[in-house]
């Protein structure tokens, strides 16, 4: 009998060695033997179990998306665009002195200091800053710590390896803030036929952070030096509306960074995505787009409610005065889903051009509906042209 390759090895050749890995942290803390070493994971030792969960929970290894997405939402209320929608608003945290150092409307801090304020759960996995201003995934228990890990940095955090290494008994009762690709590979942690996951331990609150793209840490290394900074010298980083610049926040003042200069900067992984609103996730938080003042968006979130889980949380942020709504308007989810159309075309696309076949698209599968429907409108187009 032919055995069956171990599942590192089919990682290595069908994700890492294809430049699909985004950097998760999915698959690592799962055993001794793969490690994140900067932004760049590392198989130390060659294990041949057959269906070992590090390539069962990855998100660049092929699954039956539209199972989980059917499994994890209402069908009612999935869109090809945006996933799930079961609400739509912009938001922002009512504290004053919270609203002060966040990224944007600081709803995803907000928001997690509430569930655990209220029990929802006790402990939250966020993104850290090491003292070498590498990403990590960090589990904090208290509003200090929570406010202290607020803001965004473009960089690739491996969060997901933290909260492999929580035990078990504890998984449920934590939240974990994940980008697209992190709230793909915990939906696959839950759904994942494979012998000895229950599904069981799961996190008990998924807050998605709407993502465009991340940086390789070496290549903006390098475009910081172009500027004359380092990691060290960040105090934020932002890409305003409308601006097509990265803004870089320092102790010396705000650096602007055309975005041709960022482009090249891009993780190779995040050209394959499809997913722009972490459509995986309970609830997902991403900058407002509205009207024309910047000043005023930057101050704001917008905000989608998927699970009902997402749901209670939102209606209880209300009824507590933890967060600020406001009604988004029918042209700014029209906005959104042509933005997010956009992605899984340009992905799609991309991804056929890497693979130089329709047929074989490396880890999404031809017959999910919503792969059918972007790959069949890059064809519609060619065939006019
Ligand atoms: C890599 C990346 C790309 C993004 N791209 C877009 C985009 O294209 N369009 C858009 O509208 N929004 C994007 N966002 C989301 C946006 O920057 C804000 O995070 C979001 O609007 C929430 O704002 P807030 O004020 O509620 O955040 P805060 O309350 O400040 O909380 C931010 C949370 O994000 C966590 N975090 C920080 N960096 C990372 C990271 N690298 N990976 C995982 N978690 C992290 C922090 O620990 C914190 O919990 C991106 C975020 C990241 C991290
Ligand atoms: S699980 Fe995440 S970190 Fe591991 S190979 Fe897959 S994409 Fe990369
Ligand atoms: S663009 Fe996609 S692959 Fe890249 S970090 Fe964001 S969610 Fe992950």
């Amino acid at each position: 009998m032919i055995k069956k390759p171990g599942s590192q090895s089919r990682l290595k050749k069908s994700v890492l060695e294809q430049s699909l890995c985004t950097g998760c942290g999915a698959c690592v803390g799962l055993c001794p033997y793969q490690v994140i070493y900067a932004d760049r994971t590392v198989q130390l030792f060659d294990c041949d179990l057959p269906d070992g969960k590090c390539y069962a929970f990855c998100p660049r290894t092929p699954a039956d998306h539209n199972h989980i997405r059917k499994s994890l939402f209402d069908v009612n209320d999935l869109t090809p665009e945006i996933g799930a929608v079961k609400g739509y608003y912009f938001s922002r945290a009512l504290n004053p002195r919270l609203r002060a150092d966040v990224q944007h409307g600081g709803t995803v801090t907000a928001l997690l200091e509430l569930a655990m304020g209220e029990g929802v759960i006790d402990s939250a996995i966020v993104s850290s800053r090491s003292e070498d201003f590498e990403q990590c995934g960090l589990l904090v228990t208290d509003q200090i710590q929570l406010r202290r890990h607020s803001k965004s940095w473009f960089t690739v955090s491996p969060t997901l390896a933290a909260f492999n290494r929580i035990p078990d008994d504890r998984k449920k009762r934590t939240g974990v803030v994940a980008t697209p690709c992190q709230a793909m590979a915990l939906a696959k942690m839950k759904t994942a036929e494979i012998p000895g996951n229950s599904g069981s331990d799961f996190p008990g609150l998924v807050i998605g952070l709407f993502c465009g793209w991340t940086l390789s840490m070496e290549k903006f290394h390098n475009l910081l030096a172009r500027y004359g900074i380092t990691e060290a010298d960040l105090t934020g980083m932002d890409i305003p509306a409308g601006k097509n610049i990265l803004e870089l926040f320092t102790a010396g003042g705000l650096l602007s960074v055309p975005m041709a200069e960022v482009d090249h900067c891009v993780r190779t992984a995040c050209r394959y995505c499809m997913d722009s609103t972490a459509e995986f996730a309970d609830l997902s938080v991403g900058a407002a787009r509205f009207g024309t003042d910047c000043e005023e968006m930057r101050g704001w979130n917008q905000i989608m409610v998927r699970s009902d889980r997402g749901k209670e949380l939102i209606e209880l942020a209300v009824a507590k005065q933890v967060l600020q709504l406001r009604e988004a308007s029918a042209q700014a989810l029209r906005e959104l889903k042509r933005a997010a159309a956009e992605k899984k075309k340009k992905a799609l696309k991309n991804i056929v051009e890497k693979s130089r076949s329709a047929k074989n698209l490396l880890y999404l599968k031809s017959d999910d509906p919503i792969v059918r429907r972007y790959l069949s409108v890059d064809k519609k187009r060619k065939g006019k042209s």
